[in-house]
């Protein structure tokens, strides 16, 4: 069965298949976090989409190269960096390593490149791209001294966000990088150097300035995997302007070989009561805000991959809580089929099982994930019924383990080796539940120490004792 998507740009499903000559391969781009401060679980519902749609792609067999940005100047990083008295670059790292730590607890594949804007060789192709613009008629400098882009010189704008340019009046600017579909206008290429910048400025045939948000992915996106990328993801809110811009910008500045990008996907806002999480509106959650509440980066992973991505999910703690009692089940079962497996030989590989190969297929339709999800559970729980009958064979679970573990490639939702206790520390753990429970306060304490000599913390919560690494 071919893997088919949702085409943003089509508003339909299509087959996803390479270029012609291309072999197996597919390039992926997708717009990384904006470095002013930490990434949300909002941003990160979009990157767990986008490595759930790797994996897939991967065990389809394709060759994925996939390219994610850092956006390190905008008019967010510089504010940042100039309240506090440092240097742009000095201001970003902190975020930039803190994004890589969130990804890495997430279990996000890495990209091939992670580009930053300020990469001297990005903004080097940036200004070589306005130039080719403004060579072509596309772009202008207005008297302000930043570089537009002409939008009524692409008859092509507006087709991803199907925005219609009839009736706008032509010629009005909008320096800001993000507006809203009403006040299309012709968007900065290049923002002139202005005091509020501070120390923040590049050379350029125009002057003084930085790139606008929008050609930096242009730029590096084209020059990472070329003019003609496979796949392009976001979230919603890219679509407009940022993707429609990063068209306009690639389309007109390119050889005309063929279209900027050939499937767009975009997928839904995490909400929270009703309102997407935003850094703006100050309804969200960090990675490291839930982790320092107890929760794990597999349940937050669990928690934002189990929603298909075209489908709003609302943040809650309940959901949270649902991961945890999923995953649980989950463990309990593999516990349950390595024992069972025992020491039995590699199954001979057998052709692909109609039922559990139904996980994959539906992760073939658009990535449905709740289709994949009651195969998972389904196949649980048929064979926990075995299991209790005593009737699956060793050979039988030492299958499904071999298939649990292509599962595992997609989902990698696999219990966390690193994290799982060391046999000292749950003896130390199982002593202090009884110790609290015969209200041994002294001794549990004590024991409290011990943990902690060992390197884990343990919490006291309404759920019982949890322990982490300290
Ligand atoms: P930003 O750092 O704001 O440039 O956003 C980085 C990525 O996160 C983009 O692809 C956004 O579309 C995506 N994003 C931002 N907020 C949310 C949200 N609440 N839910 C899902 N994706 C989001
Ligand atoms: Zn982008």
């Amino acid at each position: 069965m071919p893997v088919q998507i949702h085409n943003t740009l089509t508003r339909s499903l299509e087959e996803i298949f390479p270029r012609a000559g291309e072999g197996r391969s597919l390039s992926l781009y997708t717009c990384g976090p904006t470095v002013y401060a930490h990434a949300h679980i909002g941003n990160f519902r979009a990157y767990v989409f986008e490595d759930l749609l790797q994996r897939h792609l991967r065990e389809r067999g394709f060759d994925v190269r996939r390219v994610m940005n850092l956006t390190d100047v905008d008019d967010k990083t510089i504010r940042g960096a100039v309240a506090s008295g440092i240097p742009l670059s000095d201001y970003t790292r902190p975020f930039k390593d803190a994004f890589f730590e969130d990804a890495g607890t997430l279990r996000l594949l890495p990209a091939e490149a992670y580009p930053a804007a300020t990469d001297p060789e990005q903004i080097a192709r940036m200004i070589a791209m306005i130039g080719t613009l403004m060579e072509r008629g596309h772009a202008y400098q207005a008297e302000d001294g930043s570089v537009y882009f002409r939008i009524a010189s692409f008859p092509g704008y507006g087709k991803l966000a199907r925005v219609d340019l009839e009736g706008q009046r032509p010629g009005q600017r909008v320096a800001s990088d993000e507006y809203e579909k009403e006040a299309v206008a012709d968007f900065a290429l290049w923002k002139a150097w202005v005091p509020e910048d501070g120390s923040v400025g590049w050379e350029s045939p125009w002057g003084k300035g930085r790139p606008g948000w929008h050609i930096e992915c242009s730029a590096m996106a084209t020059g990472l995997l070329g003019e003609t990328i496979d796949i392009h993801c976001g979230g919603v809110d890219n679509i407009f302007p940022h993707h429609e811009a990063e068209i306009a910008q690639c389309e007109c500045a390119g050889h005309g070989a063929g279209p900027f990008v050939r499937y767009w996907m975009h997928c839904a806002h995490l909400m929270v009561e009703g309102s997407k999480m935003a850094k703006s509106a100050g309804n969200f959650f960090t990675l490291r805000d839930l982790l320092e509440k107890g929760w794990t980066g597999r349940e937050v992973r669990y928690a934002l991959i189990t929603t298909h991505y075209r489908g709003s999910l609302n943040f809650t703690f309940d959901g949270l809580a649902a991961a945890r009692t999923a995953l649980g089940r989950l463990d309990a079962w593999r516990e349950r089929l390595i024992e069972s497996a025992g020491s039995e030989p590699e199954p001979v590989a057998e052709a692909p099982d109609a039922a559990t190969e139904g996980f994959f297929e539906a992760l073939d339709d658009d990535l449905n994930i709740s289709g994949a999800l009651a195969v998972l559970f389904e196949t649980l729980r048929e064979s926990n019924r075995s299991l209790d009958e005593g009737v699956l064979t060793p050979a039988q679970a030492k299958g499904l383990l071999h298939w649990l573990s292509r599962v595992d490639g997609v989902l990698a939702l696999e219990p966390d080796a690193a994290s799982a206790l060391p046999a000292e520390v749950e003896v130390l753990v199982a002593s202090r539940v009884s110790a609290r429970a015969a209200k041994e306060w002294k001794k549990s304490d004590e024991l409290r120490d011990q943990i902690a000599a060992l390197g884990w913390i343990v919490k006291d919560t309404k759920d019982g004792q949890k322990v982490s690494k300290s």
